[in-house]
């Protein structure tokens, strides 16, 4: 099982002429909600890849579409608490050159309850894998015991806030991020990031591809992207991270579990979308990239 505690939000889309400036009042042209929030992604990402997936985490009053959208994906969702304030929700503007502006109300993902992520991971057996990123609350507490009790633990280091990095770090066995989030963990710990104290360490580079680090023996591995069109990149790297892990938890190695993750998010970054946007592994073998 690969247990994700993560964000589940609604994204409110909303095409605009422009972004608008301060002070500024502007009609929208156009408005689509969908699901999104970077665990919410990463669980369609690693159900769509085939692994079994238990989401943990919290929506609101208003979040009972979401579970249901998670559900249709085949992501379990039993162990999602439900409160009655609001779920985490993004309002995005988009304007005509693809650029955006993000707000996020967290909501109910900062307020999950300890006792009852304590209590699921406890069903968490050795060899199950367990990931979350820097959207929730509890990352630290739930990743410390996860790698306690044996599971392969991953962090996509994401937003990035160094002193959640720093603090999640020692019970890691793979950093996924970005390649500006790698330099400014680079410099937030004065040290480059081959010198973690992670055995692996996943940098990617957009539509350069990615490097993979074996911290061990330094060892780089670059894997290249293939060429496409990006209409949105929203989510291209909650559906690598979660193509790679699934990959990983179905026995690939690491280079096969690489190549098949870059080539989800190829595709994923051809098409408007979140969650609801990531492609099925049928999808990602079929495609002719
Ligand atoms: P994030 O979305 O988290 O900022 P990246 O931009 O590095 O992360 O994208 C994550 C992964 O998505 C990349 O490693 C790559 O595999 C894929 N990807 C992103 N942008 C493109 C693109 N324009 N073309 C092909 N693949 C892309």
């Amino acid at each position: 099982t690969l247990w994700n505690l993560g964000s589940i939000n609604a994204d409110h889309v909303y095409a605009v002429p422009h972004i608008p400036a301060p002070g500024e009042t502007l009609a929208a042209t156009g408005l689509s909600r969908g699901l999104g929030g970077k665990g919410a992604n990463m669980s369609v990402a690693m159900a769509r890849a085939g692994g079994r997936v238990a989401h943990l985490g919290a929506v609101g009053a208003d979040g009972g579409w979401m579970l249901e959208r998670l559900e249709g994906y085949g992501v379990d969702c039993a162990h999602v608490q439900r409160h009655d304030g609001p779920s985490g929700h993004a309002i995005i503007t988009v304007d005509a050159a693809a650029e955006n502006a993000i707000t996020i109300w967290p909501g109910a993902n900062r307020e999950i309850d300890p006792e009852a992520v304590k209590r699921a991971l406890e069903r968490a057996e050795r060899g199950d894998l367990f990931v979350t990123q820097n959207e929730t609350s509890l990352q630290v507490e739930a990743a410390a015991q996860a790698h306690a009790q044996g599971l392969t633990v991953a962090y996509a280091a994401a937003p990035f806030d160094a002193d959640a990095v720093r603090a999640v770090l020692p019970h890691l066995d793979l950093l996924v991020l970005n390649e500006i989030e790698a330099q400014q963990l680079a410099q937030a710990l004065g040290q480059p990031v081959e010198a973690l104290p992670v055995p692996n360490v996943v940098v990617t580079l957009g539509a350069k591809g990615c490097d993979w680090i074996e911290t061990a023996s330094g060892a780089r591995h670059h894997v290249d992207a293939p060429r496409v069109e990006a209409v949105d990149t929203t989510g291209a790297g909650d559906t690598f991270t979660g193509y790679l892990l699934a990959g990983l938890s179905q026995g690939l190695a690491m280079p096969e579990a690489l190549a098949r993750a870059t080539r989800a998010a190829a595709l994923k970054v051809g098409r408007h979308g979140a969650a609801d946007a990531i492609p099925t592994l049928e999808e990602v073998e079929r495609a002719a990239l």
